[in-house]
């Protein structure tokens, strides 16, 4: 479920290009293969590499199959799996061996370096929907310890007829347990159908997208595929469902420093990447062994 960040995701952006957008911007997603599903990827593009430290974004199925990803590597990042449906087993480096359902959020901290395998369990028959998405770690905690957390429980606000899920940071009152290393927050909204005033941090650039039905924002028609982005300064957002719709926002402090992003790595310099590459592709104990069936998946040489 998670990367690879391929060449077409990450060319380089020129910065005035942006300037003078509006206040709502919609763009589209890509769509990517990922162990055989397609995903739509909505970060990074190459109009919008980051929001906040969010810096990758996959939303996968409604499908009918499961997912099934080697053992990989990851370094510099967070990954955030949320379910809507289906069930997936993580086994990582650390030694978890973590089912995660929908409603809850597995968040793994690559930091330094960790690998982790994920499937979808045998036993399990059903569909597979949801996201994955990775959080750049800041300079901070980018070179620390590996860490491995396991949310079941998550606060939820209501806010009129919406309920958010918090997965990371504060929302509307509601603060998740997760660890986060910058400011930063990650919720679903779950709307009924009517209308409701999403309470933003005018300090962070926001995004949306959709994850089942249709979402208008300020009459703009948000369908799953696309990304609404809302830059800093604006303390609530207007949304509004004729029918049941379920959104993932995502917002932070627009992040310090530009993130290098290769394959399942999240770096500052060439030569950072160059090294995991070394390091994963040798079996150095960097990254540890992860007790999967699945095939272990060699780091692509980078481009450069
Ligand atoms: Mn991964």
């Amino acid at each position: 479920m998670s990367g690879p960040v391929a060449p077409e995701d990450t060319a380089a952006v020129d910065a005035t290009a942006t300037a003078a957008a509006p206040a709502l911007e919609l763009g589209d997603s890509r769509t990517a293969d990922v162990g055989g599903s397609t995903v739509r990827r909505a970060l990074p593009r190459r109009e919008r590499r980051t929001v906040g430290a969010w810096c990758f974004l996959d939303h996968f199925g409604p499908q009918d199959a499961g997912v099934g990803i080697g053992p990989h590597p990851h370094i510099g990042l967070q990954t955030v799996t949320w379910l809507v449906e289906g069930e997936v087993l993580h086994r990582d480096s650390l030694g978890s061996e973590q089912p995660i359902r929908p409603g809850q959020l597995n968040l793994m901290t690559a930091a330094h370096g960790v690998a982790h395998a994920e499937e979808t369990p045998t036993t399990y028959t059903g569909r597979t929907h949801g996201v994955q998405l990775w959080v750049a770690l800041p300079d901070a905690t980018r070179h620390g310890p590996p860490a491995f957390a396991h949310h079941a429980e998550l606060p939820r606000a209501g806010i009129g007829a919406a309920v958010a899920t918090v997965l990371l940071g504060t929302f509307a009152g509601e603060r998740s347990p997760a660890r986060a290393d910058t400011p930063l927050v990650g919720a679903e909204i779950a709307l009924g159908g009517g209308e409701v005033d999403l309470p933003l941090d005018p300090a962070f650039e926001h995004a949306l997208v959709v994850l089942e039905g249709e979402l208008t924002l300020e009459g703009a028609v948000v369908e799953p595929g696309r990304l609404a982005y809302l830059r800093p300064g604006r303390e609530h957002l207007r949304a509004g469902a004729a029918d049941p719709v379920r959104a993932l926002l995502v917002g932070g402090e627009p992040f310090a420093g530009t993130p290098l992003m290769w394959w399942n790595f999240v770096a500052r310099t060439r030569d950072e990447v160059d090294a995991a590459t070394r390091e994963w592709n040798a079996g150095s104990p960097r990254f540890g062994g992860v007790a999967s069936p699945l095939a272990r998946i060699p780091a692509p040489l980078p481009p450069w």
